[in-house]
């Protein structure tokens, strides 16, 4: 699998592998070969089938590297055991790299679309790390909580979802993602693909220092991975491929201003973003500014946690579209309303913008920010590409 010039190759670890033959004979296109030390995958011929993988008795077969240049037959020939992950994750001039499993790939790349181009991690971001489990290899979380976020009579059934990942190193960054796969198979009989899901919580997990990640699910009509997900009492167990996304990330730098612009499950990076802020730089001089749209206040997620934020820390403006005998109002609207604000922030050098959610909201914010510069005489279509250029504008829509 080729990503921006990287490979990801299938390799044996010869510590465990007990050369019993088995992959050999299994592999339907003879990708597997061995001499008289080693069993080796030739990442010339390995297409990822991944048919040798369960029938190897030791689990030697079931290793990774991601690599700049593949390791030879003669490299892998010579292993005592095997080499060590390289540090891989950026590639030269700056392109980040997403994740490597292409249907995860494929989903990100449609998730960041609006952008308009290429994404761009915050230069102050921590490293990401990406592709730790995949569907090969998946991790195995359990279900420490999973209680409503939106009120008993609301339309939507949104939850918090909390997964623990026990002695599994699972290190995420706030704004990335994580795969969920579903049990069974689809309609083809193939098993379902995995779904994405916004990390909900800060890096240092759920409740500081645990090994946690807290996850905000809507349950969709008829969807498998999400009703799968809502229906999941504590204790159960779920397999999570990730994490994933290297450029919807925060950036780490108490100057930085925030503003954030979101509906619906889109809540979740930001919940995550504020939480860092508030634990690890309380008195950052940056501002976070949050533009959050919902039917009703029923229908917000985090709606009595975000209310607590200190407006020190948190500017919160929440649009409501259905609220009985009050005029609609939709996230773009309000960016109008507060445009001297956020225009004056636009002009700083230190200002980031994030958009999470629906896709649909996408059109009606960029029109919102184009009116608000024209008002103050700036040209949004240079400001926005220079931005993003510079990994100060982001994307994610669903
Ligand atoms: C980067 C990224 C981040 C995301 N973050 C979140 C998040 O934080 N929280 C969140 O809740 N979601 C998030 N999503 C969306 C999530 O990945 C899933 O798409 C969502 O949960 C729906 O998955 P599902 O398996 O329940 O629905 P699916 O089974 O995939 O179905 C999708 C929709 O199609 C409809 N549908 C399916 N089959 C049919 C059919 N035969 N006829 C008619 N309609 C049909 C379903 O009713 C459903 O509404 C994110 C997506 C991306 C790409
Ligand atoms: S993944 Fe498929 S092609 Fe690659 S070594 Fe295993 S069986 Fe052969
Ligand atoms: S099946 Fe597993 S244990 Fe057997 S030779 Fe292949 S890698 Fe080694």
């Amino acid at each position: 699998m080729h990503v921006e010039g990287l490979l990801k190759q299938h390799v044996i670890d010869p510590e465990i592998c007990i050369r019993c033959n088995t992959c050999e004979e299994t592999c339907p296109i003879d990708a597997i070969t061995h001499d008289d030390n080693n069993y080796v995958v030739d990442a010339l011929i390995c297409n990822y089938c991944m048919d040798c993988i369960s029938p190897c008795p030791t689990g030697a077969i079931d290793n990774w590297r991601v690599v700049r240049e593949a390791y030879s037959l003669a490299d892998q020939f010579s292993w005592s055991e095997l080499p060590a992950q390289q540090e891989v994750e950026v590639v030269e001039g700056g392109s980040a790299i997403e994740a490597l499993e292409d249907e995860v790939g494929a989903l990100l790349a449609e998730a960041r679309k609006g952008l308009g181009g290429k994404a761009v991690a915050p230069h102050s971001a921590s490293k990401p790390t990406v592709n730790l489990y995949n569907r090969g290899k998946p991790a195995t979380a359990t279900i420490a909580g999973n209680r409503r976020l939106t009120d008993a009579a609301a339309d939507s059934d949104v939850r918090h979802v909390i997964l623990d990942f026990g002695d599994q190193p699972f290190p995420v960054l706030e704004g990335q993602s994580i795969g969920i796969i579903p049990p069974g198979v689809d309609a083809a009989g193939k098993p379902h693909a995995p779904r994405l899901y916004s990390v909900a919580s800060p890096r240092d997990g759920e409740k500081p220092n645990s090994n946690n990640l807290a996850l905000t699910i809507k349950r969709e009509p008829g969807g498998i991975c999400s009703n799968y997900l809502c229906d999941l009492p504590r204790g159960a167990k779920v397999e999570v491929t990730g994490p994933f996304g290297a450029t919807f990330l925060m950036p780490n730098d108490p100057a930085a201003n925030i503003v954030m612009i979101c509906t619906g499950t889109g809540s979740a990076p930001f919940r995550g973003f504020t939480e860092r802020r508030r634990r690890a730089m309380p008195d950052a001089p940056g501002h976070l500014l949050l533009f959050f749209g919902a039917r009703r206040p029923q229908e917000l997620p985090y709606f009595g946690p975000l209310q607590k934020v200190p407006e020190k820390l948190l500017t919160r403006h929440f649009c409501y579209s259905r609220v009985p005998g009050e005029p609609r109002s939709y996230v773009q609207d309000r960016i109008r309303s507060e445009g001297a604000g956020v225009t004056e922030l636009l002009q700083d050098a230190n200002t980031h913008v994030y958009i999470c959610g629906l896709r649909g909201m996408e059109t009606g914010v960029d029109e919102a920010f184009a009116d608000i510069c024209r008002f103050a005489a700036i040209d949004w279509a240079v400001l926005k590409s220079e931005m993003r250029d510079n990994g100060r504008y982001h994307v994610e829509t669903y």
